[in-house]
């Protein structure tokens, strides 16, 4: 049974939030699974699309499908303007200086990488160091080990207390003169904390270090102005962002990407070719070789206007209800475990129950309908700061309401049930 009080309009304070009118949007929320309603918690893994950015990909491929930059004919202008237009939108969106500064990747990890290959092997020598944090996704570590290997650099990584958040005179202490990159998180997918990310930019400036934040788990439900952050690199995914996949965007100030070589070598990003001497294209092209996801970008700039559309603060006003109502839920589960009690927290619910395996959980859950994501979330760090395994992870966007909270608890209390 469960027990905490029912979901109140204060909540969420001061506004009218018609979630049901808003997963009529959502073609996908409207289904059954395993003869149940659909209960969609794993947003955190990738979101579910509007109808507006389905239209998109429809209205694309039917009418203006060619390839960009390159044809003389009608269509081609077509996809062109259509392709670069998703670009300013997108630079509005995020309050970028300028459009040259946002490159279209395939998703958030490849913007790391590309950030890794062309900033960290022009700018980090031996003995250099990087500053990541305990919280962060293998794409912000992996990478950037990959680096320290080949230039016998070194990782420097900031702990986080029993909460889940940052510990900020560790960090402030690990920043010296051999700190090359801070790469850090917004928003931890594992534990949801969501860190102090100016204040790290403005620390690690004060040594003029400059800052890439992964802003994987931050876009889809925060106002972003990477001006205002002040950070040198910004990246996100499409998927997790209502838009579609295999698209992610990577900001650098301008600064930056004129000194950083090319990422890969190929169509578009040149100006001129010879057996001799090629000389690269101007930004952002330079490091778009290839013929790009045009579908996908013109998908992502749709997904973030509906999300504006819609307005990020009350967004963040009706997930902040959702989190706390679905945190006092989970705490009448008698043996439930939260992972991650940061003071300020995005829209993750991380648990263990008992001794149950994450994946035994996960799957009684999905029985029910309710769809979480059982692991480690490509955050195993994390899970071996707080002694688990895995966890049982439910991701929230929007769409959600009060009621699917409730019905995730009663599983949750169901699966306890057959397990005793
Ligand atoms: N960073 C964070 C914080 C994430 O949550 C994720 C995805 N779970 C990534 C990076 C990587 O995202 P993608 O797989 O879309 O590149």
């Amino acid at each position: 049974m469960i027990t905490a009080r029912a979901f109140k309009a204060s909540d969420a304070p001061g506004m009218r939030w018609d979630v049901e009118r808003v997963r009529k949007d959502f073609p996908a929320l409207d289904q059954q699974v395993h003869g149940k309603p659909l209960v969609y918690l794993d947003n955190a893994a990738t979101s579910q699309k509007p109808q507006a950015v389905i239209d998109a990909l429809v209205g694309y491929y039917s009418r203006d499908n060619a390839n960009v930059h390159r044809g003389v004919h009608l269509m081609s202008e077509r996809a062109t303007e259509a392709y670069e237009g998703a670009r300013v939108r997108i630079q509005r969106h995020l309050n970028a200086a300028s459009a040259r500064e946002i490159i279209f990747v395939r998703q958030a990890t490849e913007g790391i990488n590309l950030v890794m290959a062309t900033f960290g092997r022009s700018f980090v020598g031996p003995s250099d160091e990087i500053v990541i944090t305990a919280i962060e996704h293998h794409a912000n570590i992996v990478p950037w080990q990959m680096l320290c290997e080949e230039k016998r650099a070194a990782l420097r990584v900031v702990p986080v207390d029993d909460r889940g958040d940052l510990i900020m005179e560790e960090y402030a202490r690990l920043l010296g003169p051999r700190t090359r990159l801070v790469a850090i998180t917004q928003v931890s997918n594992a534990l949801g904390t969501v860190t102090p990310i100016k204040e790290i930019i403005r620390l690690a400036h004060r040594h003029q270090i400059p800052v890439l934040v992964d802003g994987a788990q931050a876009v889809p439900h925060h106002q972003v102005d990477v001006q205002d952050l002040g950070c040198d690199f910004y990246v996100f995914s499409g998927h997790k962002t209502f838009g579609p996949t295999g698209i992610g965007i990577l900001y650098g100030k301008e600064t930056w990407l004129e000194r950083m070589p090319p990422y890969q070598g190929g169509g578009d990003m040149i100006k001129a070719v010879t057996f001799e001497k090629t000389i690269y294209n101007e930004l952002p092209y330079k490091f778009e070789a290839g013929t790009p996801h045009i579908a996908g970008a013109i998908g992502l700039a749709t997904a973030l206007e509906y999300i504006a559309g819609l307005g990020l603060d009350r967004i963040g006003a009706w997930e902040h209800g959702l989190l706390a109502y679905g945190t006092e839920l989970l705490a009448t589960v008698p043996g439930l475990r939260l992972i991650g009690t940061a003071r300020r927290k995005s829209a993750v619910l991380s648990f263990v129950l008992d001794d149950i395996h994450a994946h035994d959980l996960g799957t009684i859950l999905d029985h029910q309908g309710v769809a979480v994501r059982a692991g480690h979330h490509c955050a195993m760090p994390v899970m071996q700061r707080f002694g688990v395994p895995a966890t049982v992870r439910a991701s929230l966007a929007f769409y959600n309401t009060p009621a699917e909270l409730e019905t995730l608890a009663s599983a949750v209390q169901k699966a306890l049930e057959i397990f005793r």
